[in-house]
């Protein structure tokens, strides 16, 4: 086992992160931060060999002036939507002291021998509340910690199953991608959510890395999880239970909050074509409703993202510029979507950057 911990030096100066996190510029889309660190944990990966085990860690210690943040507090218990299968609903916003970091879908199924949970929220006391909610209902062994894909709001509550000892499961390239963002992602969202509210989060990367498709027994009842193409993220899993016929679909589809691309435009409307034709009695959304009908919650975000590529692909055309595009495509699904001023711009960037290679 080998952990990463960044704590503040003895000497009491505060390390590179707390330094950034005081000046107010941790993580924000700067690659070569604390780049020696993470060629000493590509490093360390390459010589061990494998990604088994390897966790990171930031304790809060460092930040004892940052603002307070509350408790995970969430809109309350989780819906069981079909026999055994829970799932609670964040909150729509981004890291605040205010939702404590729960604002996505996290769920979980409960089989007659083990219980499997589907994404854990952006902080260890999000993971706790769930953990909480999942011991009031089961003593049935929490088996396996599934994650739907990187991002913090849906994998920094894994710590809180630590000592339940599952298997930490997701997409083949879920490992690399948490390890090259480990020490980014720690910083910025302690900082957005609190020291406090952040106690205890650390980033757990897989146990058991699925490539293609694998399947888990629960008794009774088969997950089948499957590892996606680039599409939200380069590591998008879906997790069918075979007792209800409900798909989980991570940020593969988003309701309400607007889509974030971070992976491939053209892969993720390939990937919904295919989905959309495929039978599922409902799905799970990444952000939005706890259930949602199938193929139609795709529609609104299969016309989101057809909107930005298409205003896109007419802007490279037409010789306009990257800011130009940000100003004008798809503007008409602004009244659509939440958070769209948050996140709108940089979609249109990503693709921009991905379709003028086409
Ligand atoms: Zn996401």
């Amino acid at each position: 086992m080998w952990s990463y911990r960044l704590n503040r030096r003895r000497s009491g100066k505060p390390n590179k992160v707390a330094r950034r996190i005081a000046t107010g510029i941790a993580g924000v889309g700067s690659p070569g931060l604390a780049c020696d660190r993470r060629q000493a944990i590509s490093a360390a990966i390459a010589g061990m060999g494998l990604l088994i085990g390897l966790r990171f860690s930031l304790t809060g210690s460092a930040m004892a002036e940052a603002p307070t943040g509350t408790a995970a507090s969430g809109d309350g218990r989780p819906r069981e939507i079909g026999s055994g299968v829970f799932v609670h609903r964040g909150q729509l916003g981004v890291y605040t002291p205010g939702n404590g970091g729960d604002i996505c879908n996290t769920g979980f199924v409960i089989g007659a021998d083990a219980v499997a949970v589907i994404d854990t929220g952006g902080t260890a006391a999000v993971g706790r509340a769930l953990r909480d909610h999942i011991r009031s209902l089961t003593d049935r062994p929490i088996r396996y910690v599934i994650n739907t894909h990187m991002h913090p709001d849906h994998v920094l509550g894994n710590a809180a199953f630590k000592a339940d000892n599952p298997a930490f499961v997701g997409h083949g390239k879920l490992g690399a991608a948490l390890t090259a963002r480990a020490e980014r992602y720690l910083a910025f969202n302690m900082q957005a959510v609190g020291a406090e509210a952040f106690e205890g989060t650390e980033i757990i990367v897989p146990t058991v890395a699925v490539a293609s498709s694998q399947s888990i027994e629960l008794g009774g009842r088969r997950l089948t999880l499957t590892a996606r193409p680039t599409a939200h993220t380069d590591n998008d899993l879906t997790i069918h239970d075979s007792a209800t016929d409900i798909l989980f679909t991570g940020d593969l589809i988003f309701s309400g909050h607007v889509p974030t691309l971070d992976g491939s435009i053209r892969g993720w409307l390939a990937l919904l074509d295919t989905l959309a034709g495929q039978s599922v009695k409902q799905i799970v959304p990444g952000h939005g409703p706890a259930a949602m009908p199938w193929p139609d919650a795709a529609r609104p975000v299969q016309r989101y993202l057809g909107a930005v590529a298409g205003g896109v692909r007419a802007a490279i055309r037409e010789g306009r510029t990257m800011s130009d595009a940000i100003a004008t495509v798809a503007r008409e699904e602004q009244d659509q979507w939440e958070l769209f001023d948050e996140f709108h711009g940089r979609n249109i960037s990503a693709a921009f950057a991905e379709l003028e290679w086409e």
